[in-house]
């Protein structure tokens, strides 16, 4: 907006998770019933043909894929919200779907907790009450964060960990509920802690270490490719996803088979969403639009406000906090220049393949 001269043009990208994604585009809701996918047809059951809780390559589902243009008609139309408060016809196009949100909060939570629980109760060797196992599976995920360099600020608090394995998974599917970051790290800790230091290759821990191989391996990929990840490695990543959802489908079903049924692994619809993702990694990066660094500045100019509120008056506070986010907007930007610049000269190939 330039004051004086009108309105010009109002260029806006907003990063939303699927929850919300769904309500501004009022397309079907991944919670819907019997409907639960915008995609294709699959239905929010573990029954029936078109159940979504199937991922092999010829599940029904997949034929019932909408058209590119079905998909782009998705999208067209006039934000509401904008549109009434603005007076102007703002399209709701650029709206974006952080696609790493469903696979670090939907997917990895339930994992990830599933895994911890799978190794305390079957993975552990050692003799002594629970509490003394869950001391020791602590003391093992230590050595996993610490040989991985992983920041103290991104490592599962000890409180979450124990709140995990107390809840159990007798009543519903164990679930993690942790931060988007603390999951994905956690994810490479418990590769390292299964694959290598508990070498855990027996009964159902032959899917784990698959599932958990393919998932980190799916988000290094990720994380070393660029916008667009180049055709190799799209065509990799796609096989890591598909792979795990198939263990992951395994696992869940052994769990609940088995002489003791326990409800870990739990199948949700934002697994069947992982497919989706799998198949349109040839198209983009999920990581592109990324929004968990800007989540995690939104606290910080919360703290901001709080300094500059300090012996103001209110309506000075705004112009206040203004001049420190430019300042640290610019502080951040150059950051990730340097950074960015930092990533280009290593050779992504080198990287992946020391995987
Ligand atoms: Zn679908």
């Amino acid at each position: 907006m330039f004051p004086g001269a009108g309105l010009l043009m109002a260029l806006l990208g907003v990063t939303v998770d699927l929850d919300e994604f769904c309500n501004t585009y009022k397309l079907r809701h991944f919670n819907g019933s019997p409907l639960c996918c915008f995609s294709c047809g699959a239905d929010n059951s573990d029954a029936g043909p078109l159940r979504h809780t199937d991922c092999r390559p010829c599940a029904p589902w997949r034929a019932t894929l909408i058209t590119h243009e079905e998909f782009l008609h998705l999208f067209s139309g006039l934000h509401i919200l904008w549109s009434t408060l603005t007076g102007l016809d703002l399209s709701i196009g650029n709206v974006i779907y952080d696609l790493m949100h469903n696979c670090c909060l939907g997917v990895l939570q339930l994992f990830n907790a599933s895994v911890l629980i799978h190794v305390l109760q079957d993975g552990v060797r050692m003799h002594g009450t629970v509490e003394q196992r869950k001391d020791s599976l602590w003391v093992s995920l230590l050595a996993c964060y610490n040989e991985l360099d992983t920041p103290s600020g991104e490592r599962i608090p000890h409180s979450k960990f124990s709140a995990v394995l107390n809840t159990g998974c007798s009543a519903e599917y164990a679930d993690m509920h942790c931060k988007a970051a603390h999951a994905r790290h956690l994810l490479f800790a418990l590769n390292l802690l299964v694959c290598k230091r508990l070498d855990l290759n027996e009964g159902a821990f032959r899917s784990t270490r698959v599932c958990l191989a393919k998932l980190s391996r799916f988000y290094r990929i990720c994380m070393f490719s660029d916008n667009y990840i180049s055709e190799p490695y799209q065509t990799e990543a796609k096989e890591c996803l598909d792979t795990f959802l198939l263990h992951q489908n395994l696992l869940n079903a052994h769990m609940r088979t088995a002489s003791r049924p326990r409800l870990l692994y739990g199948i949700i619809i934002k697994s069947h969403i992982l497919s989706h993702i799998g198949d349109n990694l040839k198209f983009y990066n999920p990581k592109q639009w990324w929004c968990y660094a800007d989540e995690d500045f939104v606290g910080a100019i919360a703290k901001m406000g709080l300094k500059e509120a300090k012996g103001r008056f209110m309506v000075t506070i705004s112009n206040a906090v203004a001049s420190r986010y430019r300042l640290r907007l610019f502080l951040r930007y150059d950051m990730r220049r340097r950074k960015g610049a930092g990533l280009h000269v290593v050779d992504v190939s080198i990287e992946l393949a020391a995987d």
